[in-house]
């Protein structure tokens, strides 16, 4: 039986037969790891994940955090695997040796926090370290490496990332929390910050938090910005922790999910002694927030996958279990005996649209994730910026569509139980509540998609764009031939076709001045583009499965069109059934959710300005 968390089989196609990431060891920088290496580090986090992270999922829902005498307490049951998960260097797996961590693949960091990311609640910890350690890591002082890093590289010390402020959320450049200069270099903080993940907790002694503040004098939005490191306790010349820093955690949010991780609001400086040291140069605070941004959306984006891949298992395991109504050979027979709910067709939609998105969106993190490895690995600056662009184009999509269709998922997970889904009794309901948040952090879903529309997809005269065009229309051409899949290749060039227009018309607007087109359109354009992204993924990984198929029957002497030989081989050979499935699964993307980029270019080729005309009266008081 498989794993409850996620396909362990789809993890290892995606790394091995799809990316061949084995071959990411033939040079520096990943010359010293080898495939063996890669797989016993993911059955590691299986069995991490499965023996600590799991457990502790519906316990610190329950539980929840508390604020208590300004420190807040988290879910006990967390400290545990935390101490481990920090001591087995999970939190610090694509840092580099010199930072003290193992040099992995990016690839490789994504897919074993896969396993972990379906209890985010739990990750928000250890996550939110990990990125504020490697914003210091590249953009600190040696000093303040030492000072700060090297126990947050351990797990000892925790970290954050402190943008939002009640009138400063998506728009972070109104943010009015000031620093005031000190004679000896350093910052005074004043202000307060809302929605602060893992502002507080208890699950370390020291917390480093990176905070965006404007330094009195300097200019107004986010050109005048700038960022500081603010110990939670101030740290001695000797490494030892001093006096308590002067902020406050003035409360802790209730939520909807996570609740096992602390969102806080902070006031700094209430008694004009909160100490701050400046991270990296003056006024730069956007550009080196952004490196912890883009590492946290993608970040978003697997928790997307992890929740979506969790859903999934359980659906598909309950509807196996699941007796309800008769099969509908047999539906005019009161006496026939009931059957597994998977044998309903509608069931069966369901489930085939869950493993779909689900495996697609796995696909388009661990590439996304890849792209920063190939990047390192460039030979030629013309092979770096391939890669760079493929990465800055893909990473608002995986945020955004990841984090939508995995909440769909998680939604559609409910509706596979029935009504034990709504109840607590199962923890689906759970999965779908903790996911919700990811549409909204990290930059709203809107707010990437203004990124996708205004800035990304205009990188290098649309040059990043056009190649991704062009890495889709590879796979295609490579495998749209074979038999298995060729009966839908012609919707996945199609697709491919229709995003171009799309993406040409944008541009034609911008030309002529018609800004609000591609604004009012921009997140159906976000979502079509993922849909086709996700058709990509698919059909590639549909014609790898198939020449693997191909080898199997050849090496067993079967043949595929001899329907009682091919049945036979699918029930006794599970590398068989599971190639068979990939292509399934594309089959009916290519079908049944494909069309539906033709309906969206449709809409935004109508250039249709209704949300920007309707007066705001019109939509009621
Ligand atoms: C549980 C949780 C954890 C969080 N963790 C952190 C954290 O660790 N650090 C941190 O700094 N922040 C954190 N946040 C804050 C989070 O990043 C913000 O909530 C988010 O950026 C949106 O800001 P907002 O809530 O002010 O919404 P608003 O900015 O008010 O947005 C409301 C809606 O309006 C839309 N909108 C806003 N402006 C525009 C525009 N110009 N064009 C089009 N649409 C627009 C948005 O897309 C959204 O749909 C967290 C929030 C929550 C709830």
């Amino acid at each position: 039986m498989g794993s409850m968390i996620l396909d362990d089989r789809d993890q290892r196609f995606v790394l091995n037969e799809m990316l061949e990431i084995e071959k990411l060891c033939e040079s520096k920088p990943f010359a010293d790891f080898s495939g063996d290496m890669f797989e016993m580090i993911l059955n590691e986090a299986k069995k991490f994940a499965e023996n600590r992270v799991f457990p502790t999922l519906v316990e610190g829902d329950r539980v929840g955090c508390r604020l208590e005498n300004g420190q807040v307490h988290v879910p006990q049951c967390f400290a545990g695997p935390y101490k481990m998960f920090c001591e087995g260097g999970w939190n610090v797996m694509s840092f580099s040796p010199e930072d003290g961590g193992q040099g992995l693949p990016m690839v490789m960091r994504t897919a074993a926090h896969e396993w972990f990311g379906h209890n985010f609640s739990f990750m928000s910890y250890p996550g939110t370290g990990e990125g504020a350690a490697h914003l210091i890591a590249v953009y600190g002082t040696e000093a303040q490496k030492r000072k700060y890093m090297d126990k947050m590289v351990t797990g000892e010390w925790g970290g954050t990332m402190v943008l939002t402020e009640p009138g400063a959320g998506s728009d972070v450049g109104n943010l009015s929390t000031k620093a005031i200069r000190q004679p000896d270099g350093t910052f005074r903080l004043q202000g307060s910050k809302i929605f602060i993940t893992a502002g507080d907790h208890d699950l370390v002694e020291n917390i480093i938090h990176p905070v965006l503040a404007r330094i009195e004098g300097d200019p107004a939005g986010t050109k005048g910005i700038s960022i500081f490191l603010v110990p939670k306790y101030r740290v001695n010349e000797d490494g030892s922790l001093g006096e308590r820093n002067d902020f406050e955690i003035a409360k802790i949010e209730e939520k909807l999910g996570i609740h096992g991780s602390s969102t806080c609001a902070m006031n700094f400086g209430d008694n004009g002694a909160c100490y701050a040291e400046l991270l990296g140069e003056e006024r730069q605070g956007m550009k080196i927030m952004f490196q912890m941004m883009n590492e946290a959306r993608l970040g978003v984006g697997l928790q997307g996958v992890s929740a979506a891949a969790i859903a999934y298992r359980h659906a598909v395991r309950y509807a196996r279990d699941r007796l309800q109504g008769s099969s509908l050979m047999d539906f005019k027979n009161p006496e026939a005996p009931r059957v597994p709910i998977i044998q309903h067709a509608d069931v069966r939609r369901m489930l085939l649209w869950m493993k779909a998105n689900t495996e697609s969106m796995r696909a388009m993190a661990y590439f996304s994730a890849y792209c920063f490895d190939k990047e390192r690995m460039a030979k030629s600056d013309e092979d770096r910026e391939k890669w760079i662009g493929y990465a800055e184009v893909l990473t608002p999509i995986v945020k955004a569509y990841c984090s939508d269709v995995a909440f769909r998922v998680t939604e559609l997970a409910m509706q596979v139980y029935g009504g034990y889904g709504y109840c607590s009794e199962y923890p689906v309901e759970q999965f779908m509540r903790d996911e919700k948040i990811a549409s909204i952090y990290e930059g709203a879903n809107g707010i990437q998609a203004m990124d996708l529309v205004g800035r990304k997809l205009g990188m290098k005269k649309g040059g990043y764009f056009m190649s991704l065009l062009g890495e889709m229309n590879t796979a295609i051409a490579a495998y749209k031939d074979d038999p298995a899949v060729a009966g839908f290749a012609a919707e996945m060039q199609g697709a491919v076709n229709t995003l171009g227009e799309a993406a040409m018309y944008f541009a034609k607007c911008g030309k002529e001045g018609n800004f609000f087109v591609p604004l009012a359109h921009a997140y159906p354009f976000l979502m079509m583009m993922g849909k086709v992204v996700s058709g990509w993924l698919l059909f590639w990984g549909a014609g790898v499965a198939s020449r693997k198929l191909d080898a199997l029957c050849q090496a067993q002497g079967v043949d595929r069109a001899d329907p009682a030989a091919w049945g036979k081989l699918l029930k006794q050979n599970e590398d068989a059934a599971f190639y068979a499935g990939k292509i399934s699964g594309a089959k009916f993307f290519m079908k049944n959710v494909l069309p539906e980029v033709d309906a969206a270019v449709k809409a935004i080729k109508t250039g249709d300005l209704s949300v920007v005309e309707i007066a705001e009266e019109s939509f009621g008081s």
